[in-house]
């Protein structure tokens, strides 16, 4: 087979109908041979009802269905372990992504065999609220200081890629797992391609503020010792500026104090993101249990 496509879903069953009909049109006529390998990450409307009629009614349909709510991230990568293609591809269920730039990415994928991923970056985020676009900025800032993986502005998970590319991102073992990180880790030769993401026709983005903080720390944590290598260079120097200050002075101002305990929380803060991430690899629970699979075999319950 040619293409395996891994659709994360979570609270889709509006758009569902509508995403599999103007995919596989859209697919049927290039002629590529696909799997739609659908992953419900533990929706509780009816998501897994949806697609189990469609599975029935297409056999090029297939569906993993977790036990609750991993997450975007873990649902990619039960898709990436369940996947034959030879060329594999991730899109989002909601429309955002549209099947026309998905198959104008992967005739770019077949007809240079240079190129080992093609990825999809935004060139507009004008379909977002402006305090996620702020914040997405921002992010974006920080972690190509902060982190060793740098990352393009606006680049998403909306990419085609060889499969020799998917066995490097699943044969790492790492738990908490930031995707887009991941793909720029592992190398390969990646041409970036603008697309303009389309207005989400029905339901909501599942991105809360709090959600999207953690992503963002969560990704620039897994990829850059920086933050806490920088906590003791923080330590030194607000141990020399104290020290002269108390041999000028002979004592500490309540304000040198109380900036002294802020510096000392931040410090203990930016430490246990690092603990709390050691300590959930150690606990090396699996990234995502399947209850139900349709069409195809459950390879790993990782
Ligand atoms: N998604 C998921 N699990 C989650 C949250 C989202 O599988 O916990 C899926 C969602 O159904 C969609 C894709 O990930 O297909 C992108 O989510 P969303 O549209 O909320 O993100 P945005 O487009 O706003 O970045
Ligand atoms: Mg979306």
């Amino acid at each position: 087979m040619e293409l395996s496509i891994i659709v994360p879903c979570y609270n889709e069953d509006k758009t569902l109908v509508e995403f599999h009909d103007l995919t596989t049109k859209a697919l049927n006529k290039s002629k590529i041979t696909y799997e739609l390998i659908m992953v419900d990450d533990g929706s509780d409307d009816d998501t897994f009802k949806k697609l189990e009629s469609i599975a029935k009614t297409d056999k090029n349909v297939k569906v993993i269905s977790f036990s609750r709510n991993f997450g975007k991230e873990s649902a990619m990568l039960a898709g990436l372990e369940h996947a034959d293609g030879k060329y594999v591809a991730i899109m989002d269920a909601d429309l955002q992504h549209t099947p026309e730039v998905l198959i104008g990415m992967y005739n770019k994928l077949i007809e240079n065999d240079e190129y080992d991923v093609v990825a999809a970056y935004k060139n507009s985020r004008e379909e977002e609220q402006p305090f996620k676009r702020t914040l997405t900025a921002l992010f974006y800032r920080v972690n190509n200081i902060l982190s060793d993986v740098k990352l393009l502005p606006g680049a998403s998970d909306f990419r085609v890629f060889k499969s020799t590319v998917k066995e490097a991102i699943i044969s790492l073992p790492e738990k908490t797992r930031f995707l887009k990180g991941i793909f720029s880790w592992v190398g390969f030769n990646t041409i970036y391609v603008p697309y303009t993401p389309q207005k989400r026709l029905y339901g909501s983005s599942k991105w809360s503020f709090i959600k999207l903080l953690k992503y963002s720390l969560g990704g620039i944590i897994s990829f850059s010792t920086k933050p806490i290598k920088s906590v003791f260079v923080i330590g030194v120097i607000s141990f020399l500026v104290c020290f002269i200050n108390f041999i000028l002075m002979g004592n500490l101002s309540h304000r040198t104090i109380i900036l002294l305990i802020g510096i000392l929380m931040l410090s203990i803060g930016v430490m246990s993101l690092y603990i709390s991430r050691i300590y959930s690899n150690l606990l090396s629970r699996p990234c995502y249990i399947i209850k139900k699979t349709i069409g195809i075999d459950n390879k790993k319950n990782k």
